[in-house]
């Protein structure tokens, strides 16, 4: 789950980071009245979406009067911001955070995310932050400097001295780099977050202040995490997605017009090569996992409907733990219930697969059989194609 960047901020400044004042707001007149009420002469309004770029695509705009806030929050709210981040479509702005303008001496980037080769929190720093950080990832791998924080010892002293001074800091800056470190780590471990990113982390009239703020929770951790999880911002979140999770299954958008349905995410891969192969384009990654049952392969029906692009079905299952028969009969009260106008092609392999293919075929119902995974693919792709596009 991702966080907005105020959401964000508002836990550094519970852990002792040091932020800008800001204020969320909703309409104009309310980005106005937080410019008043942070004072000074600058501000800053920055869109709220859960993407990065946002600087790039006109999503961060620096003011010096609260009417300008206003103007500023007029021009984004209710508008969709695309940035490198997001896709053709971008991401509804509802709220813009507005934040008290800082001085920018430097722009630092550091960030921690999980290592999963090397089972550590990974602690990754650059003294080439800013908006560009990830042309020097790719050009200049050489400036990113990468620590990691063994679990059982924690960040150490020593390892936050070799990232500040990695960052050209001195003096004081490191005493405050490592404090701003540990606050860090702290808070990815206890809220359970999957990637925390700052960037830019600013040097300001000599201080350290978290410019930026990006973190992702881990889903899995949800459950005790009872208050960020209630931040859950829909808006932000494919509604495809969303609406699969509640049922448990693993499913991702995707913009071709093949819709397929697989148990197994190894064979749901598998499965999207292989009608890339044949001329298709898939709609979706679905995996229903392990243990589908009748009702699960019903909701994967509807989901998979409910995207109006799609023009065919393919539903491939290997029968293990699953018997192709309950599985068959998923597929036919599916295609009843929920009442399928478009090509269904089904390939069931494994235990009890003869039985499924038996109830398939005496369905009544126009369920194309395929013999194999190649034979599956080309069927779909043809019966897609002959739709037209
Ligand atoms: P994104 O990463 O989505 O582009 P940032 O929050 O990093 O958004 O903002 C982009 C740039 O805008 C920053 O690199 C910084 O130069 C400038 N900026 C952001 N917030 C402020 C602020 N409070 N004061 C001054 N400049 C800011
Ligand atoms: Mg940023």
């Amino acid at each position: 789950m991702n966080l907005h960047e105020y959401q964000s901020k508002q836990l550094f400044s519970r852990y002792g980071i040091p932020v800008p004042v800001g204020e969320v707001a909703s309409t104009p007149d309310e980005a106005a009245a937080a410019a008043r009420k942070i004072g000074g002469t600058k501000w800053v309004v920055k869109a709220q979406v859960h993407a990065g770029g946002r600087g790039k695509a006109g999503g961060v705009k620096l003011v010096d009067s609260p009417e300008e806030a206003a103007k500023a929050a007029r021009k984004m709210l209710g508008e969709r911001l695309t940035t490198h981040q997001t896709g053709p479509e971008g991401l509804p702005i509802n709220q813009v955070f507005v934040e008290s303008g800082s001085k920018i001496d430097r722009e630092l980037y550091v960030s921690l995310v999980l290592n999963r080769e090397t089972g550590q929190v990974s602690f990754i720093a650059s003294a080439a932050g800013g908006m560009d950080i990830e042309e020097v990832a790719a050009h200049t791998p050489e400036k990113i400097i990468r620590v990691g924080i063994h679990p059982a010892t924690g960040l150490q002293p020593f390892q936050c001295r070799v990232l500040a001074y990695g960052l050209g800091l001195a003096g004081d800056q490191v005493r405050e780099f490592q404090a701003i470190a540990e606050a860090l780590y702290k808070l990815y471990l206890e809220c359970d977050a999957s990637l925390l990113e700052v960037n830019p982390l600013i040097v300001s009239e000599g201080k350290l202040v978290a410019l930026d703020a990006k973190i992702n929770i881990e889903d899995n951790a949800l459950f005790r995490q009872k208050e960020i999880g209630d931040w859950r911002d829909a808006s932000q979140e494919d509604p495809m997605e969303r609406a699969a999770a509640e049922h448990e299954l693993n499913y991702v958008s995707l913009d071709g017009d093949i819709a397929c349905m697989v148990n197994g995410a190894g064979l749901a891969m598998a499965t999207m090569d292989l009608i890339k192969l044949h001329g298709g384009a898939p709609a979706n990654f679905l995996d229903v996992g392990g243990g589908a049952t009748r009702e699960r392969v019903t909701e994967a029906f509807n989901l998979i409907l409910s995207n109006t692009r799609v023009r065919a079905i393919l539903v491939n299952i290997f029968g293990g733990i699953v018997r192709c028969d309950m599985i068959a009969e998923g597929i036919i009260s599916a295609v009843k219930d929920v009442g399928v106008k478009i090509p269904v092609v089904v390939r069931i392999e494994g235990t009890n697969a003869e039985q499924g293919r038996k109830l398939l075929a005496e369905s009544g119902l126009a369920i194309t059989a395929a013999s194999d995974l190649t034979d599956a693919a080309k069927k779909v792709v043809a019966a897609a194609a002959k739709r037209g596009r």
